[in-house]
């Protein structure tokens, strides 16, 4: 496959198990075929930090908004879309093949939603074992085999669960 963006012939390179074609020895972008990047935006921030390692741009896409034709597909154009979660990365999408284009500085911005996601993780993670887990103990011996317990801690859960929980569509 040829590089959308500066014509550069496409490498195979693998991170974390998937196979992705780079343009490694010009602008730096990376093919993702329809699914890999959902695999790849739920992976650890080492994922992203692996891929970024196997890339070397040697120089920065000239024009960004531009349209671009689909590597894979060749006879479509590629559109704008949001590629994770958090919905603050537009990159480029085939509407034909389903697969996502991304520029290296795309990539760097997607890594640090990845970073940002680990912290509220973690965030979620201390307050459930200091605020919670205290409250489903202390309702439990109250209403032992009560199903009100369930109830209630649901309700509680409810307010504090990040989106990171109900990620999806
Ligand atoms: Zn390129
Ligand atoms: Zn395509």
């Amino acid at each position: 496959m040829t590089c959308p963006v500066c014509s550069s012939a496409l490498k195979s390179i693998v991170v974390q198990s998937v196979m992705l074609d780079a343009c490694a020895k010009g602008c730096g972008g990376v093919w993702f075929d329809k699914n890999e990047l959902d695999r790849f935006d739920s992976q650890a921030e080492a994922a992203g930090s692996d891929l970024l390692k196997q890339l070397h741009p040697q120089m920065v896409p000239a024009n960004t908004s531009a349209p671009r034709t689909c590597p894979k597909c060749v006879k479509y154009k590629m559109q704008k879309r949001f590629a994770c979660a958090k919905r603050n990365v537009g990159v480029d999408s085939c509407p034909g093949c389903g697969g996502f284009w991304l520029d290296t500085g795309e990539l760097a911005r997607i890594q640090e939603n990845w970073q940002t996601d680990a912290e509220r993780f973690q965030a979620f993670d201390s307050m459930f074992a200091q605020e919670v887990v205290p409250l489903m103990a202390a309702e439990q011996a109250r209403v032992e085999g009560s199903a009100q317990v369930f109830g209630k801690i649901d309700s509680v859960l409810k307010f504090i669960r990040p989106s990171y929980y109900i990620r999806g569509k």
